[in-house]
């Protein structure tokens, strides 16, 4: 067929979706020759991207046409080995007749006997849904193992956080400080506000210990060792308050610091803000009778009084001799030591460094204050002209959070920023709706094990946000009531879960022994665990019976990972361009700083093989199995399906409030709530998948205290009270936990073995300590921090089966300063172990100068298990890429009981720890030639294909491609992505 004629027969579409190549969610156009996806670029009308793609964007060609791909369910053979991945095929029928079964006795009997842990998802509204109604505590998403102690940490200061839900205003910052980020988190949007930044003149100074993705192009960089951000942030807090340089009007106004503080020791009360008798409490959640110490008439007043100016400094006598302070000066205080000499000797960053930073902010705060003419009103009803801000933004994503210390870091980094006066004003940090809520936010996970019953679904959903030792959801004795021990006094504000110590309890059958653990798109015997050898055995451990410890392990997946070949049963998922998908404010939204956005997907190819969406799977088994949120009155399936469920499902009845905020209404005219609109789908499809809703100007800014923002938000179903929302520099909530633990308080108590643990770390202010392993090394044989990054081009373990992608990073060093290497006599290139107390690695090294002298690092996800991914068991991935996660333990002794473990995690709020392993490195033999370990290799797996075939077939075009994965599919023909 010559060109001309093929063009003329040739069927060619442009389909406008959302891009899931990571998790930015950038506009996308894709291009289809014959129902084939030839060509994926940018969409220019997408607000988010306005056209710009990245590699990882444009490859998901590669994605959709992987020879990874999952294509049929797979049930385990009779008698074969759990980990052999000896699958057959079997029907969605079939599939569904044994979970059903089986989910509905355990529904019947002990929900709690049945797990659901998710990884980089984005819906974790209805995976939530699904749990609560199903009646598990048991169920979590990714985040304990990713940026917990991001989101906790600021959204218990500040009411809000970085990633989906805030951000740096680069448009309007003159100074922006990029702290513990790689590439991975934010890559369109943030490279985008990056070059116009820079190109506007505005200085980038980047503060991590490795130079790498945008801290290359910054104007400074500064390198710290890992886990010792805090100290940092605390001699900046310090050398803020010294020399006077906070924002002494938004300090006094919209944070606690002029809130007076209950000083006696031996009080019950020791520590908490004091109360007004007299005054209304208003909320018992967040209770509006604190005091200030007037400077004007030298007395407390109830706070924001008319005409009244807090005393941030000094100590005060109340009318009944109660001694007491604002907590600016409980601060003042307990930053007094934390000098630049003494976070130098933590950090590695020079004292006159320190100051130097210190002065700059000072100075940009001064000289470049930014003015907007906008009036707006507090939610105290004072009116303000204008909204002002200094110009200094921030950043920072994992570095920060991964280590044990991770959450009173970040609240530092939250209450420095908050000195700056840079909450929600331009050129700082910006809220994204639904964001600010509140400081912590009202929903409470479960707090009594009693509230798991059978048949019925939980009254609160799984995860919340406790606020005192009542929002435990703990036994009477203190033990944990969730296998994943979240909200336990082990780890009591573990707001996300603890996704990795879900197979250590389950296996160890502590606290108690699950049947069913599901897991969808998270790679548990691989990437998403630490130790992750140990795992592995611990994933088909038998009892003396026979019996696996785990008995019935599903896996969910678009493709052939390390974890399916553990499954009893998978279910293959579709990949994100043959889905229907919704980025919700009910969820993880793509809100900008002026108002809500919501987002869709929707299919612009069929599902492959037999693959079926996740969600497609969750409503059918939620009708199946009569959740009352998915069954009529008279018991028949609410939703036909997931589009019908996105459209129809309300908050509660009759509250107007969906999964997405566009065209709502019968009609389509509504905006954010309003009644299920049938055509809401066709609407989004029509206009980009995305729908932004702007705010007038007046409710962009200050949202932690705009009264008539407030008001939006709580008549559009973004809050539940309309209370302001005060910057928590001293945090109520930890000193709660702090007095339970000191046993000046009733009601719940922490085991005793526990006590100290909580009083040391639940400390109202925050601190720096030392990674908790550090306790547990010995640092002199253990020199080194390790730390892991991702690739610009890569996200999630995903892409390193990715045919283009490969092409950029299809093998991983370990990156070590020359001087370290050359100590060790270590060369470039050359092979090397990498021991840390826990296991040991081989690979090789590279020097780089891009990194400072006591840390090593590694590309995350690159290096894969032999054979899985359906790569060839030789291909560079297994057999010179390595994965850093053998040498991270995910358990430490505990530091206050001999032989107990507690997770090698915050003891805050559960976040792992996996940046705080310590190694040294030596060279391995000579004639080292693979890395190490080795496992035996995986094989394909039924339904999977030849990327041979599907290669030719790719380039041979016109169908033919979707002809022979059916038959491939069918024929169950072996891969070979070598
Ligand atoms: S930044 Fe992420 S969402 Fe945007 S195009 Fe790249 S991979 Fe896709």
């Amino acid at each position: 067929m010559d060109h001309q004629a093929r063009t003329q027969n040739e069927k060619l579409e442009m389909k406008t979706t959302t891009c899931y190549m990571c998790a930015c969610r950038c506009g996308i156009r894709v291009h289809l020759r014959d129902g084939e996806v030839r060509y994926i670029d940018g969409n220019p009308e997408h607000p988010l991207n306005q056209g710009v793609i990245c590699a990882k964007g444009s490859s998901g060609i590669m994605k959709q046409y992987s020879p990874a791909r999952l294509t049929r369910p797979l049930l385990r053979k009779p008698g074969a080995a759990r980990g052999d991945a000896q699958f057959e095929p079997v029907s969605w029928d079939v599939a569904f007749a044994i979970l059903e079964k089986r989910l509905a006795h355990l529904r019947a009997t002990d929900p709690k006997q049945f797990a659901l842990f998710t990884g980089r998802d984005q819906m974790q509204a209805l995976t939530g849904l699904f749990a609560k109604q199903f009646g598990t505590p048991n169920y979590a998403a990714h985040g304990g193992f990713c940026s917990a102690n991001m989101a906790a940490g600021m959204i218990y200061t500040i009411g809000g956080s970085f990633w989906e839900f805030g951000g740096p205003d680069l448009d309007n910052a003159k100074l922006f400080f990029m702290i513990g980020t790689a590439e991975d988190h934010h890559s369109n949007p943030l490279k985008i506000a990056l070059s116009k930044f820079k190109r506007a003149g505005g200085r980038f100074i980047a503060i991590n210990p490795v130079r790498t993705g945008y801290a290359a192009i910054a104007d400074e960089w500064i390198p710290i060792r890992p886990g010792t951000d805090g100290a940092l942030f605390m001699a900046l807090i310090r050398e803020l308050i010294e020399q006077n340089a906070y924002d002494r009007a938004f300090v006094e106004r919209f944070t606690n610091a002029g809130e007076l503080v209950d000083l006696r020791e031996a009080s019950d009360t020791f520590g908490l803000f004091i109360r007004d008798p007299d005054a209304p409490e208003v909320n018992a959640l967040f209770p509006q009778n604190h005091l200030w110490w007037d400077t004007c008439t030298n007395r407390a007043v109830l706070h924001h009084a008319d005409g009244a100016q807090p005393a941030l400094d000094g100590r005060y006598t109340l009318d009944d001799g109660t001694p007491v302070a604002p907590s600016f000066t409980l601060l003042r205080e307990q930053v007094a030591d934390c000098t630049p000499e003494w976070a130098a000797e933590i950090t590695g960053i020079a004292a006159g460094t320190i100051r130097g930073i210190a002065s700059e902010m000072a100075t940009v705060a001064r000289e470049q204050r930014i003015t907007l003419p906008i009036r707006w009103t507090d939610s105290w009803g004072k009116t303000h002209d204008t909204v002002e801000g200094a110009p200094i933004a921030f950043h920072a994503m994992r570095g920060l959070a991964a280590h044990s210390n991770g959450f009173q870091t970040i609240r530092a980094m939250a209450v420095m920023m908050s000195l700056l006066g840079t909450i929600d004003r331009p050129g700082g940090f910006r809220h994204k709706a639904p964001y600010p809520r509140a400081a912590p936010p009202s929903a409470k996970p479960p707090n009594d094990p009693a509230m798991v019953k059978p048949n019925m679904p939980l009254p609160t959903t799984p995860l919340g946000w406790p606020a005192a030792p009542g929002d435990l959801f703990v036994h009477e004795d203190g033990t944990p009531a969730r296998i994943d021990k979240a909200f336990s006094w082990e780890y009591p504000l573990a707001v996300h879960g603890l996704m990795h110590s879900v197979i250590t309890n389950a296996w160890r059958g502590d606290p108690y022994p699950i049947d069913t653990l599901l897991i969808f798109m998270a790679n548990m015997a691989w990437n998403s665990s630490m130790n992750t050898t140990e795992v592995r055995k611990m994933l088909v451990d038998k009892h003396k019976d026979g019996e696996y410890k785990i008995p019935f392990l599903v896996v969910c997946d678009a493709f052939e990972s390390e974890m399916t070949a553990f499954a009893d049963l998978i279910l293959p998922d579709t990949t994100y361009l043959e889905r229907h998908d919704v980025m919700s404010v009910l969820d993880r939204p793509i809100s900008e700083f002026d108002g809500p956005v919501d987002s869709v997907r929707v299919p612009v190819v069929p599902p492959t093989g037999e693959c079926k969406p996740f969600q497609e799977v969750l409503i059918e088994l939620a009708s199946r199995l009569k959740f009352p949120a998915f069954t009529t009155a008279d018991g028949k399936r609410k939703f036909r399906d997931y589009p019908d469920f996105i459209v129809n499902f309300q908050t509660a009845p009759d509250s107007g409030t969906g999964f997405l905020i566009g065209w709502r209404g019968e009609d389509g005219t509504k905006a954010v709530i309003g009644e299920p609109n049938p055509k809401q789908w066709d609407e989004y499809a029509k206009h980009n998948c995305v729908y932004h809703h702007r705010l007038p100007e007046s409710l962009q800014y200050m949202r932690n205290c705009n009264g008539p923002y407030m008001q939006w938000a709580v008549d559009n179903g973004m809050r539940k009270f309309g209370l302001p929302i005060v910057i928590q520099l001293y945090s109520e909530v930890m000193q709660t936990f702090r007095l339970a633990a000191q046993g000046k308080t009733k009601g719940r108590q922490p085991p005793d073995h526990l006590r100290a643990r909580i009083a040391r770390y639940f400390d109202p202010l925050p601190f720096w300590y030392p990674p908790l392993e550090r306790d547990v090394t010995q640092l002199d044989r253990y020199p080194l921090a390790a730390i892991t990054q991702r690739p610009m081009a890569m996200y999630h373990s995903w892409d390193s089966q990715n045919a283009w992608l490969r092409q950029i990073h299809g093998e991983n060093h370990l990156f070590v300063n020359p001087v370290t290497a050359t100590a060790q006599g270590i060369e470039d290139d050359g092979w090397i172990y990498v021991e840390s107390p826990w296991g040991k690695v081989r690979c090789r090294a590279r020097y780089s100068e891009a990194v400072e002298p006591g840390t090593v690092w590694t590309w995350n996800a690159i290096g894969k298990a032999a054979g899985a991914w359906n790569l060839s068991p030789n291909a560079g991935e297994s057999q010179r890429g390595f994965l850093l996660n053998h040498l991270i333990t995910d358990e430490l002794p505990s530091d206050s009981r001999a032989g107990e473990r507690l997770s090698n995690s915050d003891p805050i709020t559960g976040q792992a720890g996996w940046y705080d392993v310590r190694v040294r490195i030596y060279r391995a033999e000579a004639d080292a030639a693979t890395t190490l370990p080795q496992f035996p290799a995986m094989h394909p797996l039924p339904g999977s294909t030849s990327v041979v075939q599907r290669v030719q077939a790719y380039f041979a075009g016109k169908g033919e491609f979707a002809a022979r994965l059916r038959r491939a599919a069918q024929f169950g023909a072996t891969g070979d992505n070598s």
